[in-house]
């Protein structure tokens, strides 16, 4: 691994030749290092933990899109969408590709998406688009509409929700590197757990599996961030969200078969369920 690393360094100086240099070294382009390093404690619960915006592509996409059509779009384009083919971002982030494949790394680029991108040079593996999408553009575009609709409490549980699923990423990631089995539960008593197999190392590389991991995370993160605590008001908010689906499909809801448990009663006390809030609530949590 350190060999193919080595060699890609040299590709890089390589590539950045001035065009008139006639003789070009040709050196095998391509590293594929599976080994995910840690993130930094202080990007965890920043939106730009999953990516950071730098591509063209992606900013003229989410820019270009309607507003009732942006997150099947959204979603669309991070699963077919090659970030390799903007040089001038692959350029920039090769440039510093020793910090950003760095454990813990703060480098104002770094972003798992960007780490991966880094890890695995011309091998043709593409980062998870959970990263792009669910990740990034959820984080960054319904939850930053959604911060200023919410009461304080309500606010300290988005930023505590965040936190959570980012370190329930990292969590995941790191037990990947060690075996073949991703065990995790709640922080706090009674709000969920879950396990799954996937072959070490792989988890990362694998769309499909990494979504479905990422998914069973959710329920944790919204429970452990306090969700059941809320106000009726701010879950009224919440749950009037656009693809609301989205952010709590309900697969995940019918794994935590503990966080229904929790949710639910408080749900009742709190609210008659014959209100809208009571029937969004009683469509998200039931099975
Ligand atoms: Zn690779």
């Amino acid at each position: 691994m350190a060999d193919k690393q080595d060699s890609v360094l040299g590709t890089g100086a390589a590539m950045l030749t001035p065009s008139g240099y006639q003789v070009r070294p040709k050196v095998a382009l391509s590293s594929c290092n599976r080994i995910v390093p840690p993130a930094a404690p202080s990007i965890i619960g920043q939106c730009p933990y999953y990516y950071q915006p730098l591509h063209g592509e992606y900013l003229e996409t989410v820019e270009k899109v309607s507003v009732s059509s942006a997150w099947e779009t959204v979603k669309a384009f991070a699963t077919s969408w090659d970030p390799w083919k903007d040089k001038e971002v692959a350029r920039r982030l090769l440039h510093r590709r020793e910090q950003l494949i760095a454990p813990e790394s703060t480098d104002s680029d770094w972003s798992r998406h960007g780490n991966f991108m880094m890890r695995h040079v011309g091998c043709g593996h593409k980062p998870p688009s959970y990263y792009v999408s669910y990740g990034y553009y959820y984080c960054s575009n319904y939850g930053a509409k959604l911060y200023p609709r919410l009461s304080p409490e309500g606010q300290a549980w988005l930023r505590s929700a965040r936190w959570y699923l980012q370190k329930n990423m990292e969590k995941g990631l790191m037990q990947n590197m060690a075996g073949n089995d991703i065990q995790m539960r709640s922080q706090k008593p009674g709000n969920g757990s879950f396990s799954m197999t996937v072959q070490q190392y792989e988890l990362e590389l694998d769309d499909d599996t990494f979504k479905a991991f990422a998914f069973k995370t959710h329920p944790l993160a919204y429970l452990d961030g306090g969700l059941a605590d809320l106000s009726t008001w701010d879950l009224a908010k919440i749950t009037a969200q656009p693809n609301i689906q989205e952010w709590g499909d309900i697969r995940t809801w019918e794994q935590a078969v503990d966080s229904a448990k929790v949710v639910v009663p408080n749900m009742i006390n709190h609210s008659d369920m014959d209100d809208p809030v009571g029937r969004a609530l009683g469509r998200l949590l039931t099975k």
